[in-house]
């Protein structure tokens, strides 16, 4: 992408907005009269934020978070039931270039959300906006258009992130990430945790089960009043997928986990969490599909899509929760911190168990037949093939030598699953595939092989599955012997905290796996675990 680079001035006035009030720096169009609001009580202090961008359009964020909802309804708008919420949308920081404004209604039901669906923008462009209610202005964000498919393009920087435990360390990883000078961010899942919170690391407060929609929403507002992670909602458009915290641990699709808040009704609990999910990213209205096909059916909000950017990438966004087969063997084998012993389970190897669903799994391989003919019929075809997903792929048997030890609810427990994606991959031919994945709060970074069991089949393309912001991981006792025991996986890095950025140009990936030194510090310094390079067509991992 035809790299912006952020002025100081511009990166000092959005990590200090961000999540704070700001004065007006230009004139409002055409504001509703509408009664006066406290200055003092900040209904911007969730945050704003940018996602699901394409060539032509971005979604705009945000919710509101007024002090006193019944009061303000009452002065606001006497019998209606929704806030107008003014959105502006400006060529540049101070609004004085102004390209669209409108009004958005932020309504009880949908705990006063707004998400403006902008279209019919301009491709490979920055934008900036902001949101209105009465007097209140909100932090001023940045976003961008992607650039048509096939347009040429120099590069591009991603930030790939997984997993912020809130109660589990320091959220210094988003305040280094805003100085990687990223185009867009992709998070792949664990955007809360459920869990009951003790309120440590400067996060508010102790907290029962998120069960509820009330009690997901509070988690949410809890998460989003953070200022880092704000700021890099603020800076950056996000591209979301999520895994099971935003539910429930180790839930599959319309299976409950093992353990959660008693006397709750699955299906129902479900539908509040997706739901809060849905109030509180940057998602178009048409990824909220509860009803078309009813709860039971697992059908309630549409993540998968496919993203084309330029003539450099498509991105793969996939969905590894919510048509998600039942696990096997997830009661019998316990022991050892949920790893179950193959020839102790005989459901393992049942090879219709699916981990994106049949639907997802069909229409994945189909838009991997196109991506790959587009490319064999243009020159200016994206070159790389990201899949983004939430957990580690690749086989990882986690007993050191003899016998095999596998975690339950990964791929390992849906090989048969596993094998039909490096399949359509292998039969698609699509260029330089890279599997992006979260969830186990640990760096690794190997090979994608058409057979794990055999070390000498086909290398089928890349791995690089990202460590969590916050979330606990092992040691490097813990992890001893791993890459030994599977040599597809080249490094892993097990006991560190932080995020990944991935530069792509037409012929060359690079990897930065970043790791802050100590998660317990709000100053944390971040390095570099590692990094690799590829280039295009050679499926092979260059350390530096
Ligand atoms: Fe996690
Ligand atoms: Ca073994």
């Amino acid at each position: 992408m035809s790299h912006v680079p952020l002025a100081t001035r511009r990166a000092a006035m959005l990590a200090m907005t961000a999540g704070a009030t700001v004065a007006l720096m230009g004139q409002w169009p055409s504001a509703r009269s509408q009664a006066p609001i406290r200055a003092n009580d900040d209904w911007f202090r969730l945050g704003i934020a940018s996602g699901t961008p394409t060539d032509s359009s971005v979604v705009l964020w945000t919710r509101l978070a007024p002090a006193d909802t019944t009061q303000l309804h009452r002065a606001l708008m006497g019998a209606e039931p929704a806030i107008p919420v003014q959105w502006e949308l400006a060529d540049d920081e101070w609004f004085t270039n102004n390209r669209r404004q409108g009004t958005a209604f932020a309504s009880p039901d949908l705990g006063y959300s707004v998400h403006v669906n902008l279209t019919a923008l301009a491709p490979d462009r920055w934008y900036f906006y902001r949101f209105r209610v009465g007097d209140l202005t909100s932090a001023v964000g940045r976003t961008r258009t992607l650039p048509a498919p096939g347009a040429a393009m120099g590069g591009c920087r991603i930030g790939v992130a997984s997993c912020q435990n809130a109660d589990q360390g320091h959220w210094a990883a988003w305040h280094h990430m805003q100085n990687e000078q990223l185009d867009a961010v992709v998070f792949l899942g664990d955007y809360i945790y459920e869990y009951p919170m003790l309120g440590r690391f400067g996060h508010a407060r102790s907290l029962g089960w998120a069960y509820h929609l009330d009690s997901y929403r509070e988690r949410y507002a809890i998460y989003k009043a953070h200022p880092a992670l704000q700021a890099m909602h603020a800076q950056v458009p996000w591209l979301l997928t999520w895994d099971d915290h935003e539910l429930h641990n180790d839930y599959a699709g319309i299976h409950a986990g093992l353990s959660g808040p008693p006397g709750v009704d699955f299906a129902l609990r479900r539908a509040h969490a997706y739901q809060a999910y849905y109030e509180n990213m940057p998602l178009p209205l048409a990824s909220l599909t509860r009803g078309l096909q009813g709860l039971a059916s697992g059908a309630d909000l549409r993540h998968y899509r496919r993203i084309t950017v330029g003539n450099l990438f498509n991105l793969f966004l996939l969905d590894g929760r919510q048509y998600k087969d039942a696990p096997p063997c997830t009661l019998t084998e316990r022991r050892g911190k949920s790893r179950v012993e193959p020839s102790q389970c005989a459901a393992w190897n049942q090879a219709q168990r699916s981990m994106l669903g049949l639907q997802q799994e069909q229409w994945l391989a189909q838009q991997l037949g196109v991506a790959a003919k587009e490319g064999s019929a243009n020159s200016s075809r994206p070159v790389w093939n990201l899949l983004a997903q939430g957990t580690l792929f690749g086989k990882r048997d986690n007993q050191v030598g003899e016998g095999e030890r596998y975690f339950y609810e990964g791929w390992d427990g849906y090989d048969g699953a596993r094998t039909r994606l490096l399949q359509a991959l292998a039969q698609s031919r699509v260029s330089n595939p890279v599997m992006l994945g979260g969830d186990v709060h640990e760096h690794w970074a190997g090979y994608l092989k058409a057979d794990y069991q055999r070390p000498n089949s086909a290398t089928l393309g890349l791995e690089f599955t990202t460590t969590s912001i916050s979330s606990r991981g092992n040691s490097q006792a813990d992890n001893a012997g791993l890459l030994d025991e599977n040599p597809h996986f080249v490094h892993n890095t097990p006991d560190r905290r932080g995020y990944t950025v991935l530069h792509l140009s037409p012929t060359r990936l690079s990897a930065d796996l970043k790791a802050l030194d100590d998660v317990t510090r709000p100053d944390a310094n971040i390095y570099s675990a590692a990094k690799f390079r590829v280039q295009a067509g050679q499926k092979v991992l260059e350390v530096g």
